[in-house]
This record gives C-alpha cells, structure tokens and sequence, in this order.
C-alpha cells in the first residue's frame, strides 16, 4: 500500500535523547518541555509559545482566555476538521460558518464581513491544509472590527506569507502534532502569540490557575493541564530542525502532481503568490464528471492510500441538524476533493498511472 503520509521521524534519532529522559527520571516537565515553545518562537519568530496535547486543546484554551461563552457567536472557515467548530460549541458559544474559495480552499473575506454581528466575539481562520492564503485580509477586516483573530495553523507549520513564518500573523495561533501533519508527537499542539497579555492568560490556565504570588503558589484562578511528555517534545524538536527541507520536498512533489495531473483535469488548490504553501496535504478538486468517492475506493483496491480533501462543518450531521446552514463552495470541495500520498517513499508515476486509468 501506498501511505498517504508517514511520520518524518525514526527511532534512531531520538535514541539516545530517550535514554537520557529516562535515566533523568523527568518524564515530564523538564529540559525538552521547555525547548520546544523557545525552538517553536525562534522558528516562528512568535513573542510567545506555549506546548499542548492537541490543536483542540490549544484552540479551546484559545477561546477560553478571550472569554467566549453563551450567546457569543464565533465565525469559522467553512472547510476544515470539525474540530474548528466543535470547540466553539463545546464552550457554549455559536459557530458561524463562513464559505470558503473554491481556489485556496480558505474564508472569503466578503463572507467575513458579512457575517459580523454585535454578537461576534472572535474569528477563527484556517489555513486549509497549511495553506494561509488571504489571512492578512482576514486580518485586516478583524482589526477594523476590533475582533481578536485565532488562527486555526494546525496543518501550517512552516508556511509563510510576505517572507513571515506562520505563528505571528494572527493574535493567537495554534499548532497540531498529530501523525496527519508534518510535525508529530503521536499527539500534541501549541500555541503562539505576540500578545503580552494573552500570553500571561496562557501561562496562568496552561498551569492549573497556579501563579506565583510573593514566592507562594497560589491558584488564582481555574486551569488546564494541557502538558506534553518529554519524550513528546523531544521527538517534534528532531522534526523542526528537518522541517524547511521536508517542505522543499513536499512543495516539489507537489509541482510534480499538477504537471501530470492538470492536463487531465485536476485542479490544485491554489494559493496567493505571496505565501509559501507546506504542502501539508497535496489535494486536488477532481474533474466535474468524475465520481471522487469512487475514484478513491478505486485507488484503495489499487494499493494506493487517499482521502478526501477535508470537511464542510456546516454539513457534517450535527451542524446541518442544529443550524442548518451549509455553504456552497464548502460543499463542493467536501465532495470534489481528493488528497494524494505525500512522502519520499513512492513513485509519483506509479499514483498518477492508477488514476489516469481509473477515470479513462
Ligand atoms: C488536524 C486538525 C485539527 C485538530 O488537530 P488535533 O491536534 O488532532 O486536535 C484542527 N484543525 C485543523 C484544520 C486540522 O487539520
């Protein structure tokens, strides 16, 4: 089989960092846990940066410090993991959902602006598939509109716009270390900002509400434990050094893709000349006439490992239930898309022939 994708990480590298973990006995909390928010700052070139267990998490922590709650409304990218919209529901709040360009795959700043009500409390964009595409637009209209931006980079790590690193672009930024993206803990996230005082919010609810009060712990307040182990941060650090090169690999695997792949009618998703795309999913809108569902069964029997591009949230079950308010351009990419294996250990002739075979 073909993988869609495998972790850029070998037990070898780590052996000997795991070795001095255990021999230190600081399985958490130690030299690693805090490198990782200075490597993520150095890299991102972000004030502030802080480790935890998932994107969710950072998200939900996100939302939480800028005081989201019941009645407030959140606008969301229409096209992205549900997890986007299910931590603006799980706080009690409204998703929003804002549809996204059949290009870049990313929130239509029209759509933005007109969604905006007294209600809306924040914004979160996502870089669809680690593209950011149009975020300072977004950004923009967030500032006129005094609205603190999230930004949803789970899959963007790496990626840049106007010769900056993704991390210090939006208020609040958040990463996910999940296997699927190009930097992996087995599990893990973080959070960066170049807010002083979202900062300090973080630190507090990241710590259990503990602060240090004239040389006491006090909990001040309610909080988290959204740690990583060591041996977490110890193999996304490995991972960080690689990354410019991993992405120079991918973006080229990419081009790759679309010289074969557009002749017959695949679309690549697009993105503004201005920004550097990871290519943390490779992902093409299929022909109009193909059955995409098909195509990616089709290639399963072939060996061949896809998936589908991502979700329209306002589509998926519960959201179509409670709000009933799917967007077009979502939609059609949630059913047109198609992501393909990206990694070193395949031949892109070998993808490319199933395919050219299948919709023949
Ligand atoms: C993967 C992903 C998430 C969730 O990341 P976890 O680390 O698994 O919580 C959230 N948003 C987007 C856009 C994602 O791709």
């Amino acid at each position: 089989m073909i993988r869609l994708i495998k972790p850029y990480i070998e037990f070898e590298e780590i052996e000997t960092e795991i070795k001095e973990i255990f021999d230190s006995g600081m399985l958490t909390k130690g030299e690693y846990s805090k490198q990782l928010p200075q490597k993520l700052c150095e890299y991102t070139d972000a004030k502030y940066a802080f480790n935890t267990t998932s994107a969710t998490t950072a998200l939900s922590a996100c939302l939480d410090i800028l005081g989201v709650g019941v009645d407030d409304e959140v606008i969301v990218s229409d096209f992205s993991f549900p997890a986007t919209a299910n931590v603006v529901e799980a706080i009690g709040a409204k998703p929003i959902f804002a549809d996204v360009s059949l290009d870049t795959y990313n929130m239509i700043p029209n759509e933005l602006e007109n969604k905006i009500t007294e209600k809306t409390k924040c914004v979160i964009f996502v870089s669809a598939l680690g593209n950011p595409s149009g975020i300072s637009e977004i950004k923009e209209i967030c500032v006129q509109n005094n609205l603190p931006l999230i930004h949803d980079a789970a899959c963007a790590i790496g990626s840049g716009v106007d010769n900056k690193k993704v991390g210090s672009i939006a208020d609040l930024e958040c990463f996910s270390f999940h296997p699927r993206k190009l930097l992996t803990g087995g599990e893990g996230g973080a959070i960066t900002t170049n807010n002083e005082s979202y900062a300090k919010l973080l630190s507090t609810r990241l710590n259990h509400g503990a602060e240090v009060i004239n040389g006491k712990m006090e909990f001040v307040t309610y909080g988290y434990n959204y740690r990583l182990s060591e041996i977490q941060c110890v193999m996304i650090l490995k991972q960080l050094q690689k990354l410019d090169s991993i992405i120079e690999e991918r973006i080229k695997m990419q081009s790759e893709y679309i010289s074969q792949l557009e002749p017959i009618g695949f679309v690549a998703q697009k993105h503004s000349s201005n920004v550097i795309h990871n290519m943390q999913s490779v992902v093409f809108t299929v022909p109009q006439d193909t059955d995409r569902d098909n195509l990616i069964k089709t290639l399963a029997e072939n060996k061949v490992e896809t998936t589908i591009g991502t979700y329209c949230l306002s589509n998926s079950k519960f959201f179509k239930d409670k709000y009933n308010s799917v967007q077009n351009n979502a939609l059609y990419l949630e059913k047109q898309t198609i992501t393909l294996p990206c990694h070193p250990y395949f031949e892109i002739n070998d993808v490319v022939n199933v395919i050219k075979k299948v919709i023949r």
